[in-house]
């Protein structure tokens, strides 16, 4: 394994500070983040005004990163021209991902084959910009696995062959599954949710997957930690889950943050964090 240089703060990889929950406070929650340790955000679309407004913040603070997208609960209203205003978005050197993008067979808010659509049209964008992808599935296990490894198959002459092809976004799925998804070249975001008394699932995944393909967010406002249950998640929260994968693992504090930092440094290529862990995807499986 190669040897990490050393991350210099916690990185949520995954959050929605574009969102109105925090239309009154942003600039205070950016603050209670950097005194919690958490120095690097990347703020994630779910639509195209979302994906916009992601932008403008990663545009404005130096700590913020953004991913472009439209979720499957929206597939049904995108049309061409969205996938065209995705394109010019991530053009910018902040949008680091296409996201968030994939299949939601829970709520079903858009027609099952239009979801197939979109996620696909969003995939073959992000191929096109060799950029990762962040990746939502609910109730879609199969669906969206067979679809990924697909996608791995027909990257495997383009892509980078030592950077990660996305990450599974508040993994919801079993051990098993998860380490199906390493072995296709995607990392798995560990949520809040390992902190709820019911999660052994989840808990089973931070304990089980190898560190290096291990991210943490918030998905804040969503999913805050058991202490904060029924309030508003925010970034500055993530050490609670942190904590929760050290003593899942039985490893520091310190170990679990500079890993999934690192981890998210070599998803997103965030260069200020350091030389990304430079290891082939495919040497590793
Ligand atoms: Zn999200």
């Amino acid at each position: 394994m190669p040897v990490l240089s050393r991350a210099e703060g916690l990185v949520d990889s995954h959050c929605h500070l574009q969102d109105s929950k925090f239309n009154d406070d942003h600039d205070a929650v950016l603050k209670r983040a950097q005194d919690a340790g958490v120095s690097t955000l990347v703020v994630v679309g779910y639509d195209i005004e979302s994906s916009q407004r992601a932008v403008e913040m990663a545009d404005s603070n130096e700590n913020v990163y953004a991913a472009v997208g439209v979720h499957p609960h929206d597939a049904r209203a995108v049309t061409p021209r969205d996938i065209d205003t995705l394109c010019r978005l991530a053009d910018s050197s902040r949008v680091v991902a296409i996201g968030e993008i994939g299949l939601d067979y829970y709520r079903d808010l858009s027609p099952r084959d239009t979801q197939l659509t979109v996620f696909q049209q969003q995939l073959d964008l992000a191929r096109s910009l060799r950029l990762p992808v962040v990746v939502h599935s609910r109730q879609a296990d199969e669906e969206t696995f067979a679809v990924l490894a697909d996608y791995e198959r027909e990257a495997l002459h383009t892509w980078p062959k030592d950077r990660p092809l996305g990450v599974m976004h508040c993994f919801a799925g079993g051990l098993p599954l998860a380490l199906r998804y390493i072995e296709i070249g995607f990392v798995i975001s560990i949520p809040a949710t390992c902190t709820y008394p019911g999660a052994e699932e989840t808990r089973a995944v931070a304990r089980g997957i190898p560190l290096r393909w291990m991210a943490v967010e918030t998905d804040a406002p969503y999913l805050p930690p058991q202490s904060r249950r029924g309030k508003r998640n925010e970034p500055a929260c993530l050490p609670e889950t942190v904590q929760q994968i050290a003593d899942l693992r039985g490893a520091s504090f310190s170990e679990v943050a500079d890993a999934t930092a690192m981890t998210s440094a070599w998803l997103f290529g965030l260069g200020h964090i350091g030389e990304p862990a430079k290891q082939s995807v495919r040497e590793v499986r």
